[in-house]
């Protein structure tokens, strides 16, 4: 008799800022803050995160950004890095006020309810440090439906990040993480910049696009990969039928 193929399991990696939460010029401050006082106080520039590339990077690339838009060498920058990333994480915690405003964007709560609801693994992949990423997540109520995530304090690539949050996930599972393993999953990583379908790429799964963040058409995704496409691109995460349909769930 034949049997029902049974659906191999689904983990799906969200990044953060700009995907689920409200990016931009006038958000996140409190993070914006932290960085910048770190880097004053490690190493004595006044910089601002604002004036150099940032989107779809992890924290330790937008620091050396900062610096080396300064006049400092790489030896200098990632000398001191991990002391900076401690201090704009404890900066981050003491100041990170109750009144700061965090925005979750358009559909987000609904779609992540559904995915949890269709058995659907779910982690954050953030250029966040991790207490600065979970922190938000939790002010926005957004931190239960993740099982784990991988964060800027981990490695500086974002494809590394994908495959970290891959076999954190895998371990909570249980499931050794061989490649045979690995192969018997669908695995997806929705994100706002090139930076993060770049990332998709890197790390062999397929990516979604969002327009909520710096990308605001769909052909700037195609523009930066002419050989590869994202997997789909949506307007928002209002879109759920759209990409419940598409990932046949
Ligand atoms: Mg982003």
């Amino acid at each position: 008799m034949l049997q029902a193929a049974r659906r191999k399991a689904m983990l799906i990696t969200f990044d953060i800022d700009g995907t689920l939460l409200k990016g931009g010029e006038n958000a996140n401050t409190g993070h914006k803050r932290a960085i910048e006082w770190a880097v004053s106080k490690v190493w004595g520039v006044e910089a601002t995160v604002q004036s150099v590339k940032h989107g779809g990077l992890t924290d330790p690339i937008i620091i050396q950004n900062m610096l080396r838009k300064h006049g400092k060498s790489d030896q200098e920058i990632w000398g001191k890095m991990d002391q900076a990333l401690q201090m704009a994480t404890e900066y981050f915690e003491k100041t990170y006020a109750d009144n700061e405003p965090v925005t979750v964007l358009p559909g987000v709560h609904s779609l992540l309810d559904t995915l949890k609801q269709r058995g659907v693994y779910l982690a954050v992949v953030s250029g966040n440090l991790e207490s600065i990423g979970w922190k938000k997540l939790e002010r926005a109520q957004l931190r239960p439906y993740f099982m784990t995530g991988a964060f800027g304090s981990d490695h500086t690539s974002r494809g590394e990040l994908i495959r970290i949050a891959k076999r954190r996930v895998l371990q909570c599972c249980g499931v050794a993480a061989a490649d045979d393993d690995v192969l018997s999953w669908d695995i997806y990583h929705v994100g706002d910049t090139l930076e993060d379908m770049q990332a998709a790429k890197d790390a062999c799964v397929l990516g979604i696009g969002v327009l909520t963040g710096n990308v605001r058409q769909v052909e700037e995704f195609g523009e930066a990969h002419s050989s590869w496409w994202p997997f789909l691109v949506l307007p928002d995460l209002t879109h759920r039928e759209v990409l419940l349909a598409r990932l046949g769930i």
